[in-house]
């Protein structure tokens, strides 16, 4: 999980807080301390982490005292706003031409998740309507324009590419004509990275930056390498001024000491972030969100979106009705397992709900497998089986069981977890018309 050791400690800490009634200077001492070690091993940026103890650790002893809330609740509060305000306060957008076509710039070292991510971006504005457009200006990475072309034909997106043999800042400048004669509203152009930061890659950048004149200059920079994505921000930020920063493979960074950093030091923005290889895992970054999500207070608004954007509002009623009039069937628990599985790791989305924390998270031991597991059975029952549960006897169990790579028992145990849980819909769908009858329900 992203942040997972900077949020089980700061829970940890906040926690022994939340047992004392009466906080005194010495406790915000001793707990903004934790919080100073905390913050120092995800390796956030020392000077930010000093700036932000200070900030806290005033506003925690000189607060006002809130009525509703305790002291403890007063410190969680602050904590909460300050890592917000670390973050950039609120979601920052991008820079869109009055008008058409915008051009957005994305560079960044080799290996951050440029193509990839010049792909997901285009992915997310064709969703919203836009008519995006990939130029392929990487001309150095073996391979980059092969790779964009295939990203864009998995998004089916436009792809603008003249070869490896010409120069990029030509390629990005006919790209941008070719955009605005075929009436694409968005361009993308993929630039070329290095492995490392030089003058050859600050000048090419710089003059397809002055000739293509684009509103948005997104840099992109690789979440693992902690502090080193930092100072690839500020170098790149001093050449370039950059309008935002796209924050690739949160999905694998446990310690997010860059997503804490980047804004404090480089005063830049981070607008996305990435969260995995697919071409869907490209997010808006929310401050806000995200800091609650360190905290363990939950971010129902991201699990609430995913859930809109995963189901299908016509086959939820569907669903509903089948489970009030017990109808439901293996058919419909597989394609519940199918819609859950399209929502992410079962773990990001544990991680969402507000009150789980990540030592909850732990003892609750979430295994992945085991889901695996069970749809591979459901898969190996035939339709009828699926529609008629009591069909399968002893030699269909053990067929299923083979044909599913696991045993018998498996078998047996998801059959009666099935009965149980249809017999408690039962239960449910009855106190539902006692309830009704009784007038106790609309
Ligand atoms: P480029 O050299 O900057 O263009 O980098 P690529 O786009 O080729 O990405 C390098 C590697 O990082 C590829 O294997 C990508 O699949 C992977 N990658 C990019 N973004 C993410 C992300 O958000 N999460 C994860 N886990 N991998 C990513």
């Amino acid at each position: 999980m992203v942040f997972e050791g900077l949020a089980s400690k700061l829970q940890d800490t906040l926690d022994k807080l939340k047992s004392k009634g009466r906080l005194t200077e010495k406790d915000v001492d001793t707990a903004m301390r934790e919080v100073k070690m905390a913050l120092l091993e995800a390796d956030v940026n020392f000077r930010v982490v000093k700036d932000f103890i200070k900030k806290v650790k005033e506003r925690a002893i000189g607060q006002d005292v809130m009525g509703s809330l305790t002291p403890a609740q007063q410190v969680i509060k602050i904590v909460n706003e300050e890592l917000t305000e670390l973050m950039g306060k609120e979601e920052s957008k991008i820079n869109f031409a009055s008008s058409p076509p915008t051009v957005i710039m994305m560079c960044g070292l080799q290996g951050a998740g440029k193509t990839t991510t010049s792909g997901k971006l285009g992915g997310l504005f064709k969703k919203k309507g836009k008519r995006p457009l990939l130029v392929a200006c990487d001309v150095y990475r073996p391979a980059a324009i092969k790779q964009l072309e295939v990203v864009g034909e998995k998004l089916d997106i436009p792809v603008f590419s003249m070869g490896d043999k010409v120069d990029p800042v030509n390629i990005a400048k006919a790209g941008v004509e070719h955009g605005k004669k075929n009436g694409n509203d968005l361009i993308i152009i993929d630039t070329a990275g290095r492995l490392h930061i030089d003058d050859e890659l600050m000048d090419e950048l710089g003059n397809i930056k002055s000739e293509v004149q684009p509103q948005e200059i997104l840099l992109v920079v690789d979440s693992m390498t902690g502090q080193d994505a930092v100072s690839v921000a500020e170098t790149f930020d001093e050449k370039l001024d950059v309008n935002g920063v796209v924050l690739t493979k949160l999905d694998g960074d446990a310690r997010g000491g860059a997503a804490l950093s980047i804004k404090a030091v480089t005063g830049k923005p981070i607008k996305f972030i990435g969260m995995g290889e697919k071409l869907d895992q490209l997010e808006v970054f929310y401050p806000e969100r995200m800091s609650s999500r360190i905290l363990g207070m939950g971010d129902v608004l991201s699990l609430i979106e995913k859930a809109q954007e995963t189901f299908d509002a016509d086959k939820a009623k569907e669903l509903e009705q089948k489970i009030k009039s017990q109808e439901f069937d293996f058919e419909d628990f597989l394609g519940q397992l199918q819609q859950m599985k399209n929502m992410g790791p079962l773990t990001d989305l544990l991680g969402m709900i507000p009150g789980m924390n990540s030592k909850q998270m732990k003892n609750l031991n979430v295994d992945e497998r085991e889901f695996v597991k069970i749809e591979a059975i459901i898969q190996s029952m035939t339709r009828k089986e699926r529609q008629n549960p009591d069909l399968i006897d002893g030699s269909r169990r053990k067929r299923i069981a083979k044909g599913s790579g696991s045993n018998i028992q498996d078998v047996n145990k998801l059959l009666k977890q099935f009965k149980e849980t249809k017999k408690m819909m039962k239960k449910f769908g009855d106190l539902e018309k006692t309830m009704k009858k009784k007038g106790k329900l609309g």
